[in-house]
């Protein structure tokens, strides 16, 4: 299987070794990996990358939003800090959207976690020649256009 966050590699050699336990080497590795928990609804993932200074008591991941692509735009790191700029696209009840996000990340006895962010919703409507929003590299209109 290809890995959801959108590297174009393996998951086996991708999030899923983070999955697994392996530390990342850095922010953007623990957001990608983050963006794949999300889509393969490994809750226990997403929660033991949190900080555990902002990390909710519980967490319940909604099945009704099908994330689709990931596009990280910048990530940067400075000592114990980074910070991760993406947007994430999803679809619920029949629309697409966009979640713009730029997330700040804490490096804490030798391990990233996410610490927070601050995130813009916005509504998206494909163009029909575009890449398919959910992430599959075929053309909108011969993908899930097509399955609307
Ligand atoms: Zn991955
Ligand atoms: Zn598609």
């Amino acid at each position: 299987m290809i890995c959801p966050c959108d590297t174009g590699h393996n998951y086996a050699e991708c999030c899923a070794l983070l999955h697994q336990g392996a530390q990342a080497q850095e922010p953007a590795a623990v957001m990608r990996a983050r963006f794949s928990a999300f889509k393969l609804q490994l809750q226990d993932f997403v929660l033991a990358s949190w900080h555990p200074d902002t990390r909710p008591a519980e967490l319940r991941l909604s099945s009704h939003t099908r994330w689709g692509r990931l596009q990280i735009h910048q990530a940067i790191q400075t000592g114990h800090q980074g910070q991760v700029q993406f947007d994430a696209y999803f679809f619920e009840e029949g629309r697409w959207g966009i979640q713009q996000e730029t997330s700040l990340f804490l490096k804490e006895s030798g391990i990233w976690y996410y610490h927070s962010g601050e995130a813009a919703i916005k509504q998206f409507t494909p163009e029909r020649n575009a890449p398919c929003p959910c992430g599959s590299g075929i053309k909108y209109k011969r993908c899930c256009l097509k399955r609307a």
